[in-house]
């Protein structure tokens, strides 16, 4: 008989009670989102989210993301709910989207970096909704279950999009990587889009990091488009931007026609470039190799964590990336390259 993978008498998969019951006592389960894979520990178990910033070499004044197993979970977490959060969240919940909201007072320091607000996301992936809704089933003595999770990669690293991404990068410090069967994926490929709702009266709902979900779609529920990220979210010189999302190999982030012409110069000096594209170029590509990933920004959203790590094993002198147009539904996947490029 075919087992079927939502099988067992609660309707849990095995893996996936064992995996909460495993974040219950502390441990770290990485699991798969729509966004990227999740490095995830007990939110309300301050010793078990420090777990997360050892394993990942990541700052301890960075917050973690909240993700939850239903809108009204929010309650919990956070205090002082404005309406439009929840006009949001019943849009776009589960999806990806992020809501920075005033916390509640019990949530451990650690997830907050200390800060008075704290970043809340229901995510549509079948397993992590699974996952969490398992880990809310279970017995507690904290005021709300939710699980802490950044993407499953070493900090600045590019962030995974399969379950091998994550055992390459992080086998051996965790307790599980729960593997993908379904046929769901990271389909959106990039992180959450991050909105502010904590100075509405001041500065509006910024988005304090373009993702997944475009501005515009977010506009229909504002009734305006939000405030871009400001500063260093929103790079006009990418060199000063902290790196992130990178590869080992050095990258840079050029125009089409300066991508071309890299590539003949360093064919004429026998260094061998990665070169990620939208649209395929003319000519041979000599002892490059080159990905076209796609000119359509969802479908190259997808692709593009897999197509750097891919490129980056291949050990180049080089990865050049043919930056997209400067347009809002590309604002993501230009946040992440410039990030990428940055030294
Ligand atoms: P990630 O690196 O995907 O885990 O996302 C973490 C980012 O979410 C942080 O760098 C912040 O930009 C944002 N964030 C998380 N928690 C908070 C918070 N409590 N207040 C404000 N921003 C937050
Ligand atoms: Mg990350």
């Amino acid at each position: 008989m075919k087992r079927s993978f939502f099988s067992g008498e609660s309707g849990v998969s095995p893996d996936i009670q064992t995996a909460a019951v495993c974040l219950r006592a502390g441990g770290l389960v990485a699991f798969p989102t729509e966004t990227v894979y999740g490095l995830g520990a007990d939110a309300a178990n301050a010793e078990a989210a420090r777990k997360i910033f050892t394993a990942k070499g990541r700052p301890a004044n960075h917050p973690l993301i909240v993700h939850l197993a239903r809108a009204e979970d929010a309650m919990d977490w956070a205090a002082d709910i404005p309406e439009v959060a929840f006009r949001l969240a019943d849009a776009f919940w589960p999806g990806p989207l992020t809501l920075v909201l005033k916390k509640q007072t019990w949530i451990p320091e650690i997830i907050t970096g200390g800060q008075d607000t704290i970043a809340l996301r229901v995510p549509a992936h079948p397993m992590a909704l699974s996952l969490l809704q398992a880990f809310a089933a279970l017995p507690r003595r904290a005021a709300g279950a939710g699980i802490a999770a950044p993407s499953a990669n070493r900090f600045g690293r590019v962030s995974p999009t399969a379950a091998a991404h994550v055992r390459e990068e992080l086998g051996g410090m965790v307790e599980m990587v729960l593997e993908d069967t379904t046929q769901a994926g990271c389909h959106v490929g990039i992180e959450s889009t991050i909105l502010d709702l904590t100075r509405l009266g001041t500065a509006g709902a910024v988005i304090l990091r373009p993702g997944g979900l475009a501005a515009s779609e977010l506009a229909e529920v504002l009734g305006d488009l939000p405030r871009p990220p400001g500063g260093m979210s929103a790079p006009r010189v990418p060199g000063a931007l902290p790196s992130h999302y990178a590869p080992g190999t050095p990258l840079r982030a050029l125009d089409r026609a300066a991508l071309g012409a890299a590539l003949d110069a360093a064919g004429q000096t026998n260094r061998r470039c990665g070169a990620l594209l939208c649209r395929d170029i003319s000519g041979a590509p000599g002892l490059h190799v080159l990905r076209v990933l796609s000119a359509a920004p969802e479908v190259y959203a997808r692709a593009l964590y897999a197509a750097l790590r891919e490129l980056d094993r291949m050990e180049f002198a080089e990865i050049l990336v043919e930056m997209p147009p400067d347009t809002a539904e590309w604002a993501a996947v230009r946040d992440r390259l410039f990030r990428a490029a940055a030294k």
